[in-house]
């Protein structure tokens, strides 16, 4: 199969394949703007989540081939960081413009290696895309500050200036958007990146950087390495590596934020989620059962915002039949297939997991009212399928609350009044996502002024900023002081430089220094 648009690799060239083979392709690194084999001799095969054949070998890099994409990183950041400002957006306006024109080849590219349908995986790219187009404002975005006549003759003006080499780690459940979310910002400041896509779903990120070249972006400027730990490590510890972008789970998350930390790096990291959605009695009901059910399976329920968790107030409690009929309609199959709302999980070990989790809520005393779990898809009988299940009656010490499920698994809980559901969402740990379905102003606006967590809906159930704003993920969800995109992604990646100049024509007569504190 091949892209569409002239002059881009074919997919196969940029290392990603569409379809099984017994001599499965290799995946290639980008160094200095070269796809490149790796001379590893250690691979992680990636599977097709439908059918779990083998559709790539993705190379754990060597540490070689790692210190080359940061010294060709170095390197072009010695030009790329003097490039105009104007240069640097004219790639954005020609970016955006090809992923646009893509958006269906990158999107096979996610629902091959990721399972998520197509129409999802077009929003994946779509949102990913959003971020470059909002970095065609770099002109107002990096603007800097001016404040004449501070003292006589005297004035001072501050202005944001690129940080050197950058790299980002990203996870599986998004594969366009989320690479999408960091090397634009980043380049586009003035840095130059080192990108470590998910080791499970390289594709997506691969054919973005040929369409970076394509849009006029220098080699070296982005470059992909590839890997698992080691590659993580070598992030943390290179010293020309001044900042992390991190989007993954707590366990990764935490430990690279402090050993980058420790490492005088500047890291931001997304992590994990348990993003709950309250429902009032006074909801628009049809809306409401649409909505969670949309929000709880959809992506197979692997979106760090999917509404994991209902917590129904009062005799909202009474539509749960209703819930249940709706997630019943869902039809679970391969992502490609047409009609598809539910795709398959992203591996067999995922789907073990959330089987695991859910018997845990059966174990400890949660009602099981949709069970899916053995479902079988004709045709993809070895694909990693979870149908939609929701799990009632559960309660804060169980272990399919406390823990991210990350599955097509909705745990509901059941409360008197609005006061005890904002109660337990303060309680628990996360602070990513949340949401309130209601008629009710008054309520709602308690509920967003009272509500502990950094993204909060009211009737919109899976509320990402877009990027004019930022992802301001919080408390256990977030490590950092400066969110992904809008403008706290460029004071990310920025520093600012502030310059105080006195510019005096008479002669200075004194002859005696001053040692005082200017005031
Ligand atoms: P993951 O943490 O397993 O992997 C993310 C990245 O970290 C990968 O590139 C991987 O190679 C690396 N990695 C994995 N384990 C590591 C370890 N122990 N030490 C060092 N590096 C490691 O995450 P995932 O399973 O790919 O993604 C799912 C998770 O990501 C979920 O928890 C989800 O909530 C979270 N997520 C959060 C956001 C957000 O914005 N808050 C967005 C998307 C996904």
């Amino acid at each position: 199969m091949a892209l569409r648009l002239a002059g881009l690799a074919k997919l196969s060239q940029v290392g990603v394949r569409l379809q099984s083979t017994a001599a499965a392709p290799t995946t290639k690194l980008f160094i200095n703007g070269q796809f490149v084999e790796s001379k590893t001799k250690s691979w992680v095969d990636l599977h097709n989540p439908a059918t779990n054949e083998v559709i790539t070998r993705v190379p754990n890099s060597t540490q070689d081939e790692m210190q080359a994409a940061v010294d060709a990183a170095k390197e072009a950041y010695k030009t790329w960081s003097k490039t105009s400002i104007l240069t640097r957006q004219q790639v954005m306006f020609k970016y955006q413009d090809i992923i646009r024109k893509n958006m269906k080849e990158l999107a096979e590219s996610v629902t091959v290696e990721q399972g998520k349908t197509l129409v999802d995986a077009e929003g994946d790219v779509l949102r990913g895309l959003q971020v470059v187009e909002h970095c065609c404002s770099i002109t107002s975005l990096q603007l800097g500050e001016s404040l004449n006549g501070i003292a006589r003759d005297m004035d001072t003006h501050s202005y944001r200036t690129p940080l050197g080499v950058t790299a980002g780690i990203a996870p599986f459940n998004f594969p366009a958007m989320i690479p999408l979310w960091m090397y634009p910002t980043a380049i586009v400041c003035g840095n130059t990146f080192v990108m470590k896509p998910s080791e499970r779903v390289p594709g997506a990120c691969m054919m973005l950087v040929q369409m970076l070249k394509d849009a006029g972006c220098p080699d070296g400027v982005v470059n992909v390495i590839h890997g698992t730990h080691d590659s993580v490590n070598f992030i943390c510890d290179n010293p020309d590596i001044k900042a992390i972008s991190f989007v993954g789970s707590d366990q990764a998350g935490k430990y690279i934020y402090e050993r980058g930390s420790k490492n005088g790096k500047r890291v931001q990291s997304n992590m994990g989620a348990k993003n709950h959605g309250v429902v009032m009695p006074d909801a628009n009901k049809e809306n409401t059962l649409n909505q969670l059910s949309g929000a709880a399976f959809g992506a197979a329920g692997q979106r760090c915002m999917a509404l994991s968790t209902a917590v129904f107030v009062g005799e909202a409690n009474n539509w749960l039949p209703e819930l249940v009929e709706r997630a019943k309609k869902l039809k679970v199959n391969a992502g490609h297939v047409p009609g598809t709302d539910i795709g398959p999980v992203i591996s067999p070990q995922a789907k073990q997991r959330i089987n695991g989790l859910i018997q845990s809520g059966v174990d400890e005393g949660a009602k099981l009212i949709l069970d899916g779990r053995n479902l079988v898809v004709p045709g993809y009988e070895k694909g990693n399928f979870v149908g939609p299940t929701i799990l009632t009656g559960v309660t804060p010490k169980m272990k399919c609350y406390t823990e991210e499920i990350f599955g097509p698994v909705l745990v509901c809980l059941s409360v008197d009044t609005l006061d005890e559901a904002i109660n337990l969402i303060n309680s628990n740990p996360y602070g990513n996502g949340t949401a309130i379905f209601t008629t009710n102003g008054a309520t709602a606006r308690k509920f967003t002024q009272e509500i502990d967590v950094g993204q909060v809906g009211v009737n919109v159930p899976i509320p990402v900023p877009l990027p004019m704003f930022s992802f301001t993920g919080s408390r256990g969800s977030f490590l950092g002081d400066c969110h992904f995109y809008g403008k706290m992604g460029i004071n990310f990646y920025t520093d600012v430089k502030t310059v105080t100049q006195l510019w005096r024509e008479s002669d200075v007569t004194h002859t005696q220094a001053a040692v005082a504190m200017p005031v």
